[in-house]
């Protein structure tokens, strides 16, 4: 096959691994940055040029649209889908998990577990906002944050205010969660190709910390997950029309919660912590599904 992936730099880890292990079972890769493709979308056929050619027809492409770039990223991958290319993820998905708010909102209809969690703007009543959620300690997330950074812990009612009033006053959007004290700082990444969590880890805070996020100073090491938490997992990346991605858990005493569903999941902690060939399994689902049109939304 030839197969795309779309990525700004071909020398991450996950690219690197992506097209070695393309390679070895025998198919053709080229890595293709998203911001250099343009388009002309008032043609019946639709086309992408890159680098002043016309990219030939890939039989599938790999996204790994990085936050920053989500929406022009997902207008390229949308035309590779209209042209017929199959996509690892589809770009209304991965739009989709690219929206906290949408993601948490369409999860919870579907009854999968979550933190207790509110959001808000400009809230007039704080205090109500707070007693929705159960009242501090409460965690403070800026919906635009990504690696942890804008996640802060409020241990009292009213720490909780000062820091709502900040950000209200930065006009950000605001998720205002129940503090899962039990999870002791760690959370549990879930890797999903294809309706199986195929491996997972946990990442651990570092002492004084609660982010476990690995960019925070987290470690990441071995976890054998229960039952619930592969039911969650897999709930989650179907909820969220994800065929690959990184399903984020904390340990509740209600359960196993999401936190967030990762559309482009880093493959080098998994891999280094499992040992297991990602990469491999990754095109392994590709070779098995990639057929012109095989898409549920046609990037609709
Ligand atoms: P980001 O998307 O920026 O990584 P997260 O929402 O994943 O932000 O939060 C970062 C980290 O903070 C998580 O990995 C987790 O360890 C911790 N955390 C987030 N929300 C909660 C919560 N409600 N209770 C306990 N710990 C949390």
């Amino acid at each position: 096959m030839n197969i795309a992936i779309l990525s700004r730099d071909a020398n991450l880890y996950s690219t690197q691994r992506l097209i070695q292990a393309a390679e070895e079972r025998g198919h053709q890769v080229e890595v293709i940055d998203a911001l250099r493709c343009y388009m002309n979308i008032s043609a019946n056929k639709p086309e992408v040029h890159y680098k002043g050619r016309v990219l030939k027809e890939f039989d599938a492409i790999i996204p790994r649209i990085g936050a920053s770039i989500t929406f022009y990223g997902t207008a390229v991958l949308r035309q590779f889908e209209m042209m017929g290319t199959y996509p690892l993820n589809e770009s209304v998905a991965i739009s989709r998990s690219r929206d906290k708010l949408r993601s948490l909102q369409l999860l919870s209809r579907k009854g999968v577990g979550l933190p207790v969690t509110g959001f808000a703007h400009s809230p007039d009543d704080v205090n109500d906002l707070l007693k929705t959620v159960g009242g501090a300690p409460v965690v403070i997330k800026l919906l635009e944050g990504t690696q942890g950074v804008g996640v802060v812990l409020a241990e009292t009612h009213s720490a909780a205010e000062s820091v709502i009033q900040a950000f209200n006053g930065l006009k950000a959007n605001i998720l205002v969660q129940e503090f899962i004290a039990e999870a002791k700082g760690a959370d549990i990444r879930c890797f999903v190709i294809d309706g199986k969590v195929v491996a997972s880890m946990k990442r651990q805070a570092k002492d004084g910390e609660f982010r476990s996020n690995l960019h925070q100073g987290g470690s990441a090491s071995l976890i054998k997950i229960t039952p619930a938490e592969r039911a969650t997992a897999v709930q989650a990346a179907r909820v969220m029309g994800l065929n690959v991605c990184g399903v984020d858990l904390l340990r509740s005493n209600h359960g196993p919660v999401v936190m967030e569903v990762n559309s482009s999941p880093g493959i080098e902690g998994i891999e280094k912590a499992t040992g297991k060939n990602i990469a491999a399994a990754i095109i392994e689902f590709i070779e098995k599904n990639a057929r012109p049109h095989n898409t549920r939304t046609r990037g609709k």
